[in-house]
């Protein structure tokens, strides 16, 4: 196991949709900098333009930024060819790392949508392109959509198999749910790494309209502890960071040295868990694609 100093950090971003948006967005990647995170990711929106200012987004932070950034890339609801010409865009802009991810579900695919029949045979494509690094998505609890817990990890299989060298987990706030979950696919064959997603709860109740959506237990007991710091900001901040410390404590005691932070675009509570697990703020440095 990895000392506590040794832990690797990375941050989920999404892109801006204001330039009030936009102006937090940059705030929050400069604070994080210094911490010298393993990579920054920036999430790809399901929709049109969305889309576009994912892909602006990702490019300025890999331009602006010392930090690699891995460019989330959907391959649902879009021709192959429409999905394979953003991943050369990436790739001329000099990303080198992707999250290939099937994307969230659209109401209804469109005939368009006759392009990635898997995640896996866009890794195939991605890794064509030349020395990228690939992360696929993990789902702890089980994606909502999927026939059953076997058949999702045999997705997951067939994506690390195609060449993706983790997987970066769904957020859960139990940690055994996790470790089961871990257990269940060493012994399934896939040993490449497999990092836990956190996400701080800065509102409970947001939370739980995504957990809905995604399939994601709330453990029964943070309605009470939510309850009881009431409508004291610092008292619910406190609460969210030590349940999130807690919660990366108990899995790095378990072996787990590699955390990616959803940040909701917030910086000072993923700042505040990677400090409290060893992390040390580092003196600015210049751009890696400068
Ligand atoms: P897969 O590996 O293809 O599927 C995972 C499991 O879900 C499999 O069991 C599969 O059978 C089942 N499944 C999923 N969809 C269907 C379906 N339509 N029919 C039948 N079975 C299905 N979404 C975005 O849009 N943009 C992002 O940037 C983004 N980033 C993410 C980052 C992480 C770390 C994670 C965990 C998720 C992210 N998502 C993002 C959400 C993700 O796109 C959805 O969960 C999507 O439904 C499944 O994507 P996947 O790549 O895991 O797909």
């Amino acid at each position: 196991m990895k000392t506590k100093q040794s832990i690797d950090f990375s941050y989920e971003f999404f892109p801006p949709r204001s330039e009030q948006m936009q102006r937090r967005l940059w705030r929050a990647v400069g604070q994080l900098e210094r911490l010298r995170p393993a990579f920054f990711s920036m999430t790809y929106g399901a929709l049109g333009s969305a889309q576009e200012v994912s892909v602006e987004s990702a490019i300025s932070m890999h331009h602006d930024s010392p930090v690699a950034v891995a460019a989330h890339l959907t391959c649902s609801n879009a021709s192959r060819r429409q999905v394979h010409a953003v991943a050369r865009q990436f790739y001329a802009a000099g990303i080198r790392r992707f999250v290939a991810l099937r994307g969230d579900s659209v109401e209804q695919e469109t005939a368009a949508s006759a392009g990635y029949p898997s995640v896996a045979e866009l890794i195939v494509d991605l890794r064509a392109l030349g020395d990228v690094d690939i992360s696929v998505a993990a789902y702890p609890e089980t994606h909502p959509l999927a026939r059953n817990a076997m058949t999702d990890l045999q997705a997951l299989r067939d994506k690390l198999d195609a060449g993706a060298q983790r997987a970066i987990t769904q957020y859960f706030f139990d940690a055994d749910c996790f470790l089961r979950f871990r257990d269940r696919a060493r012994c399934s064959g896939i040993d490449k790494p497999i990092v836990p997603g956190i996400l701080p709860i800065h509102d409970l109740d947001k939370v739980r309209g995504f957990s809905e959506r995604c399939g994601a237990t709330i453990p029964g007991r943070y309605a009470a502890l939510f309850a009881k710091a009431g409508n004291q900001p610092e008292a619910r901040y406190r609460l969210a960071l030590d349940l999130a410390v807690d919660l990366c404590e108990r899995l790095n005691r378990e072996g787990v040295d590699s955390f990616h932070l959803y940040t909701l675009n917030q910086t000072d509570m993923c700042l505040d868990i990677s400090l409290a697990l060893g992390a040390s703020l580092q003196a600015p440095q210049l751009t890696s694609a400068a």
